[in-house]
């Protein structure tokens, strides 16, 4: 057990006070921080945590929640419970074992512990929860990449699409407008002739950037290709999101952007549409589209609602 032990955390529960102390001097002397506490609530409370401790040890039968109840109402929580749980029986209760291990716990021991078997089991659930967290980490990692964009890191085709379809969901379940918006950097070729690629990739983040200091936290922003951006206002009058739209546009207008060319200014054009009746993405795509088609037509630089 070398330096890198000295973080791992193990959560103790266990309401008898010797056997707590024996656990924890143990956990100590082999190089790990026990965190102790005497009753199943607050070691639910500590493991419902964002990142709970690798490892625990649980006592079957403690006040105000039994040990098992404690792997229940992880499991109900989160389906896979990222610690590796030990259980901590005693002989009496084997005929339960086969319901602990069943629930989620993921090993036993017998009370009084054998110290060896102890360290082994640690060192055991220790290789199985790190594998398995590192797993986890890379699931995750692997589904944000899925629907973000990595130039700009707002949510890409996908990402967006998949919000569209939810937020029109939920607004035709609650009676909610919803806004969407079409955006298109006008010009954008150009930046790219005139001063590279790297540039361009510049605007485009500088672009992401203005919108996203702009939109409230349950608005959207989605990269649907190239120089094409996708907004979602859900809950919103049609005044409101004409006036959002309006103040969008000039705010890019407005702003000057660092590239690595120097600073520059664009310019986007918008297509709108105010959601009030029962319609599709593809639907509302079109539209949109239709929509920024009018406003490059008309000049760039503009909004301009489906139907206008
Ligand atoms: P308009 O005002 O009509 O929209 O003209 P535009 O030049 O913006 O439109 P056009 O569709 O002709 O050009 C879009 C350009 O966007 C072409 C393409 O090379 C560039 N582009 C697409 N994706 C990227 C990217 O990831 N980075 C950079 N730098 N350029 C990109
Ligand atoms: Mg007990
Ligand atoms: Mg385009
Ligand atoms: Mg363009």
């Amino acid at each position: 057990m070398g330096e890198e032990n000295n973080k791992i955390k193990i959560l103790v529960a266990e309401d008898d006070l010797v056997s707590r102390l024996m656990l924890t001097s143990a956990i100590k002397k082999w190089g790990y921080e026990p965190i102790a506490v005497d009753n199943g609530k607050s070691a639910l409370e500590i493991l419902s945590n964002e990142s709970p401790p690798l490892l625990a040890i649980l006592d079957w039968v403690m006040p105000e929640m039994d040990g098992i109840d404690v792997v229940k109402a992880l499991r109900k929580n989160k389906g896979e419970i990222p610690t590796y749980i030990i259980m901590l029986t005693t002989k009496t209760e084997k005929e339960n074992l086969i319901e602990g291990l069943e629930t989620g716990a993921d090993d036993y021991i017998r009370k009084p512990f054998d110290a060896d078997e102890l360290w082994a089991r640690i060192r055991v659930g220790l290789r199985t929860a790190t594998l398995q967290r590192d797993l986890l980490d890379t699931q995750r990692a692997l589904e944000y990449e899925a629907i973000h964009d990595p130039l700009t890191g707002c949510l890409n085709r996908r990402g967006i699409l998949e919000r569209l379809r939810e937020e029109l969901e939920r607004s035709q379940r609650t009676g909610e407008q919803l806004c969407v918006a079409m955006c298109d950097l006008d010009h954008f070729k150009k930046i790219n002739d005139n001063y590279g690629h790297q540039t361009g990739d510049d605007v485009l983040k500088g672009f992401v950037q203005i919108i996203c200091s702009q939109l409230r936290p349950y608005d959207k922003l989605g990269r649907l290709g190239g120089e094409e951006f996708l907004i979602l206002i859900p809950n919103i009058t049609e005044s409101y999101a004409r006036s959002a739209l309006e103040r969008l546009n000039r705010m890019v207008q407005n702003t000057e952007l660092e590239t690595c060319a120097g600073k520059m200014n664009i310019t986007v054009s918008i297509g709108g549409i105010i959601i009030k009746e029962k319609t599709n993405v593809d639907d509302i795509i079109k539209r949109v589209d239709s929509a920024l088609y009018t406003a490059k037509e008309k000049g760039r630089n503009k909004v301009i609602f489906y139907g206008e």
